[in-house]
C-alpha cells in the first residue's frame, strides 16, 4: 500500500478548523425547534447576496436543483434548447434535460470556458438560454457571451457551481446573468457538510417565483399559485455555509497562492490553466495538461501524491447523450483536454511541504520521461 503524503482532498481538516462553531450552531438549532426555512437561511442569503453583489440570493437544495429552477422560472421546456459546454460536470447538462429542453454543446477554448465564437453559430429561434459554466473557479468570457446575446432575447444562466468568489472585470460570477446557480456541496470550493445550494438574482419575477418553486408553490402556508417543488436548504446547513462564508476570502487567498506557487515551479514541465487578463480564478482546481497525463498520474500515485480527472469521458460522449447525436470528433478541444488534464490537489489546508512534494515529484517524473 502507497502512503498517501497528498491527499486530493482533505475535507475532515477543514471541519477541524470549523467543529467548534458548527457544534454551537448545531445546538442552537436544535434547541430553537425551527429546521426549515428559519433564520439561518435568511441570514445566509443576506450574506452570500452581498457577497456576490446582487440584490437577491435564495437558499435550495443543491446546486443542480439551482440550475433546473432558474429554467423552470423561465418557463424552458419541450421544443427550447439551452447551450452550454461539453467539458463540464453533468448536472450542466442533466438538468436542461430534466426541464424538457434540449441541451446544444458549445466547443470551449484553452480557459476550458464556452468560446463565444462557437456560441454565435449554435443560436437559432429555439435558443432560450446560453448556461456558461466558470469551470474549476475560472471565469468564462462573459463580456464576449453577453455581446453575442445582445437583442436576441436569449438569456445568460450562469453555472458558478465550482467559482463562489471568482471575480470577472472586477464583479464576481453569479451577478452578470439574469439568475445564477451555486453549489454548497462539500467538494466545492464554498462547501458544507451536506448537500445545499444558492441561486443568485437581481429580477424581482425570478425571486418571487423561485421562492414559491423551492417551496411546493406555496405562497404562504394554505394557498398554492404554481406547481412547485420540495428544494430548500435546512437550517443546519445554512449555518454552516455562514460560518464558511466568513472565511472564503480568506481561503481563497491562500488556494490563489498555491496556485501561483505550482505555475511559477511547473512552468516549461506541463501546460498551466491559463485564464482572461480581467478575471480573477479561484482555482476551485487546479488544472494542467501534457500528453504524458496518464503515466504522470499513474506516478504520482506510485509517490502518494493524489490526483483527479476533471473530466474524463465529456457529456457528449456519454452513454445517456447518445440521442443527441454527437460524436468522437465533435468537440476537438474539449476531446483533447479531457484526455490531456489532470487536477493536481489544491486546497487552503494543503501545507507549503506538500505543495513543495508536489511539485518535486511531477519534476521527477519528467526527469525520467524520456
Ligand atoms: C457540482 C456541480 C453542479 C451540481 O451541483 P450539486 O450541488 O452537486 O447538485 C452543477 N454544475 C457544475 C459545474 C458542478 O460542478
Amino acid at each position: 500500500m502507497v502512503n498517501i503524503r497528498v491527499p486530493f482532498v482533505n475535507l475532515a481538516a477543514a471541519f477541524k478548523n470549523d467543529s467548534h462553531a458548527i457544534s454551537k450552531a448545531i445546538d442552537e438549532i436544535g434547541n430553537s425547534g425551527q429546521y426549515i426555512l428559519g433564520p439561518n437561511v435568511k441570514n445566509f442569503e443576506e450574506e452570500f447576496a452581498a457577497f456576490i453583489g446582487t440584490k437577491y440570493a435564495i437558499g435550495v437544495a443543491n446546486g443542480s436543483d439551482a440550475l433546473f429552477l432558474v429554467m423552470k422560472a423561465l418557463g424552458i421546456g419541450p421544443g427550447d434548447e439551452v447551450i452550454t459546454q461539453p467539458n463540464s460536470f453533468l448536472a450542466s447538462a442533466w438538468t436542461i434535460v430534466a426541464t424538457g429542453a434540449t441541451p446544444v454543446f458549445c466547443e470551449v477554448d484553452e480557459t476550458l470556458g464556452l468560446d463565444p465564437e462557437h456560441l454565435s453559430k449554435l443560436i437559432t429561434s429555439r435558443t432560450k438560454a446560453v448556461m456558461p459554466v466558470h469551470l474549476s473557479g475560472n471565469p468564462a468570457r462573459v463580456d464576449a457571451i453577453q455581446a453575442v446575446l445582445v437583442g436576441t432575447g436569449i438569456e445568460l444562466i450562469e453555472d458558478a457551481a465550482q467559482a463562489v468568489g471568482a471575480k470577472f472585470n472586477g464583479k464576481r460570477v453569479g451577478s452578470f446573468g439574469i439568475a445564477s446557480a451555486f453549489s454548497l456541496h462539500p467538494l466545492k470550493n464554498l462547501g458544507i457538510i451536506g448537500d445545499g445550494g444558492v441561486i443568485t438574482t437581481n429580477s424581482d419575477d425570478m425571486y418571487t417565483t423561485i421562492i414559491k418553486l423551492r417551496n411546493h408553490g406555496l405562497i404562504d402556508r394554505d394557498h398554492c399559485e404554481i406547481w412547485g417543488y420540495n428544494s430548500r436548504l435546512d437550517e443546519l446547513q445554512a449555518a454552516v455555509a455562514s460560518i464558511r462564508l466568513n472565511k472564503l476570502d480568506k481561503n481563497t487567498t491562500r488556494v490563489q497562492k498555491i496556485a501561483n506557487k505550482y505555475s511559477t515551479a511547473l512552468a516549461g514541465f506541463v501546460n498551466l490553466p491559463k485564464s482572461y487578463d480581467r478575471s480573477e480564478p479561484v482555482f476551485h482546481n487546479y488544472i494542467v495538461h501534457t500528453e504524458n497525463r496518464n503515466a504522470l498520474q499513474s506516478f504520482l500515485h506510485g509517490v502518494g501524491v493524489e490526483t483527479k480527472i476533471h473530466y474524463p469521458i465529456p457529456i457528449h460522449l456519454q452513454a445517456c447523450a447518445e440521442s443527441l447525436g454527437y460524436k468522437v470528433g465533435s468537440f476537438p478541444i474539449c476531446e483533447y483536454q479531457s484526455t490531456n488534464s489532470i487536477s493536481l490537489p489544491i486546497y487552503p489546508e494543503l501545507s507549503d511541504e506538500q505543495v513543495e512534494i508536489v511539485i518535486s515529484e511531477i519534476k521527477n517524473f519528467f526527469k525520467k520521461a524520456p
